[in-house]
């Protein structure tokens, strides 16, 4: 896979270490067992996958090399690049300004750009609607793209089913920048509903099976289907694709229980199912599978607690951290800081949208195992700090500088 030039400070020669040993041992990406790094009294699992994927890496490279190219001139991002508040915060120290917030309000008027500007789109891509405001302005609004090509392909697959006359159902968040840049782009083709869970795939599978009134899914699904929806003649022929980063089963379960309704609707076998259900398979991208498989096959070890790294409006993340709390005690945190002390710690509840303040961090135990991992945007020296915080934390201060020199 190709390498970029990310800067430096992202990286950690610990963790890179770690994987280039991982990768030479497993080039075929089999074995998803942890890491074991030993420091006595604290056991760190770290996940065979995780970190900076393809996309990320592609978008950090192309939007510091416009930064360091274009001196003098204006530089926007449409919104945040990634969902990680240091690489963010890093572009806006540099100057690079947010057109919109990650839920697609506007902090900069389109007003206020010109045509010599410079506009950044992020790894999740954008709208045909803000391209065609862009290019209004007389700006080129794919100069400095960052979308990601596992992005785009989704938006590949949308297109090709709805050139063989398939509705899509977007399995996504209806306000992350990714689902609605898949949304505007599958609705050109052909009609289009989103749906965020299972609990909404149930709920429109009730008009496919003719349960409910017609009617009833405009109010339903307000603001998640495109122009011109035609709930009774719309759902006659699907095909699902979804945000790249889902949950990997919940993804799964969907397709099938749309499937299963369509066949039941329709009276239809495994055999003639194609007529009215396209195979897409998933349309998750490489690095939420690694690092969702990563997960579970560190989940098999007997470990005290879970910490997962990440920006807290990270959707890839905030499923890493939904695998782990099934099993044990899970703590989310952004970075390093927010580990106070053994006992207390301020990590984020992605169900209610909070950050909490724990009083129960590390257990009074001679030997405490943590295992670790990070969202695909967060960066591997973001989880060097947090290791070492717990070490220094257990007094131990050479503990990374020992693990180094016996790679
Ligand atoms: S998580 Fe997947 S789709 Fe998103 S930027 Fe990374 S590789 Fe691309």
């Amino acid at each position: 896979m190709k390498t970029f030039n990310v800067p430096v400070i992202y990286r950690s020669p610990l963790i890179t270490a770690i994987k280039q040993k991982r990768k030479q041992q497993d080039k075929m990406k089999k074995d998803f067992s942890p890491t074991h790094l030993d420091f006595g009294p604290v056991k760190i699992l770290l996940a065979r996958h995780f970190g900076f994927c393809y996309g990320v890496e592609n978008a950090i490279e192309i939007a510091f090399k416009t930064v360091e190219e274009n001196e003098g001139k204006r530089i926007f991002l449409l919104s945040e690049m990634i969902h990680n508040p240091q690489v963010n915060q890093d572009l806006l120290s540099r100057g690079v300004q947010f057109i919109m917030d990650t839920q697609g309000k506007q902090l900069i008027p389109w007003d206020e750009l010109h045509a010599e500007d410079i506009v950044i789109i992020p790894a999740f891509g954008t709208t045909l609607e803000i391209e065609g405001i862009l290019k209004a302005k007389g700006i080129q609004p794919l100069q400095y793209n960052t979308t990601c090509p596992f992005v785009e392909r989704v938006w590949n697959k949308a297109e090709q089913i709805a050139g063989k006359s398939y509705s899509v159902i977007v399995h996504g968040k209806p306000k992350h920048e990714e689902t609605r840049a898949t949304f505007s782009h599958s609705r050109l083709h052909t009609p289009t509903v989103v749906v965020k869970d299972m609990a909404e795939a149930v709920r429109l599978a009730d008009y496919i099976l003719g349960k409910k009134e017609p009617s009833q899914f405009y109010e339903e699904f307000k603001g998640q289907y495109s122009e011109g929806f035609n709930v009774e003649k719309d759902l006659q022929r699907v095909g699902v694709v979804n945000q790249t980063t889902m949950l990997a089963s919940e993804t799964q379960a969907i397709a099938d229980f749309i499937k299963q309704s369509i066949k039941e609707r329709y009276q239809l076998d495994d055999a003639n199912i194609g007529d009215r259900f396209a195979d897409t398979r998933d349309t998750l991208c490489y690095a939420t599978n690694d690092n969702q498989s990563a997960v579970i096959g560190m989940l098999q070890e007997p470990a005290d607690l879970a910490i997962v790294v990440g920006g807290y409006n990270s959707s890839n993340t905030s499923h890493l951290v939904e695998l782990c709390e099934e099993h044990l005690p899970t703590f989310f945190i952004s970075s390093a800081d927010k580990i106070i002390n053994k006992q207390e710690v301020l990590h984020y509840d992605f169900h209610r949208h909070e950050e909490l303040h724990s009083l129960q961090f590390l257990p009074e135990k001679d030997t405490v195992t943590i295992l670790l991992t990070s969202g695909a945007s967060c960066p591997d020296a973001i989880v060097e700090n947090v290791i070492e915080k717990i070490l220094e934390l257990h007094g131990i201060h050479d503990g990374i500088t020992q693990i180094s020199r016996s790679l």
